[in-house]
C-alpha cells in the first residue's frame, strides 16, 4: 500500500473534521492563570501546570469556546501547522 497515495474524497472529508484549520494559542504574558478557561474546554485541551497555561495540540478541536471568555483576551486563534 502507498501510504503517500491520495486519499478517497470521503477520508479526506473526514480527515478534514478531525484536523482543525485553527487551533488556541496562549499568550504567556497576558495570561494571569486565573484558571477560568480550564472548565470550558470540551476536550480538556488546556492544562495548567506549575503555573503555566499549555494548550495540548493534539487535543484541541479549534471550537473557539475558551478564546471570548479570558478576561485578558490571552487566547487567540492561529492556524493549524
Ligand atoms: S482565562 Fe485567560 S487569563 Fe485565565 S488562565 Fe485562561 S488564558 Fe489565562
Ligand atoms: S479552542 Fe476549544 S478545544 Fe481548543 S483549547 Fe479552546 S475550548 Fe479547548
Amino acid at each position: 500500500m502507498k501510504l503517500d497515495a491520495p486519499f478517497p474524497d470521503r477520508y479526506r472529508s473526514a480527515m478534514r473534521r478531525m484536523t482543525p484549520a485553527t487551533i488556541a494559542a496562549v499568550d504567556l504574558a497576558a495570561c494571569d492563570r486565573c484558571g477560568l478557561c480550564l472548565p470550558l474546554c470540551p476536550p480538556e485541551a488546556l492544562h495548567l501546570e506549575r503555573n503555566v497555561l499549555t494548550v495540548e495540540y493534539g487535543t484541541c478541536t479549534g471550537c473557539e469556546k475558551c478564546v471570548a471568555p479570558c478576561p485578558v483576551g490571552a487566547l487567540t486563534m492561529v492556524a493549524y501547522a
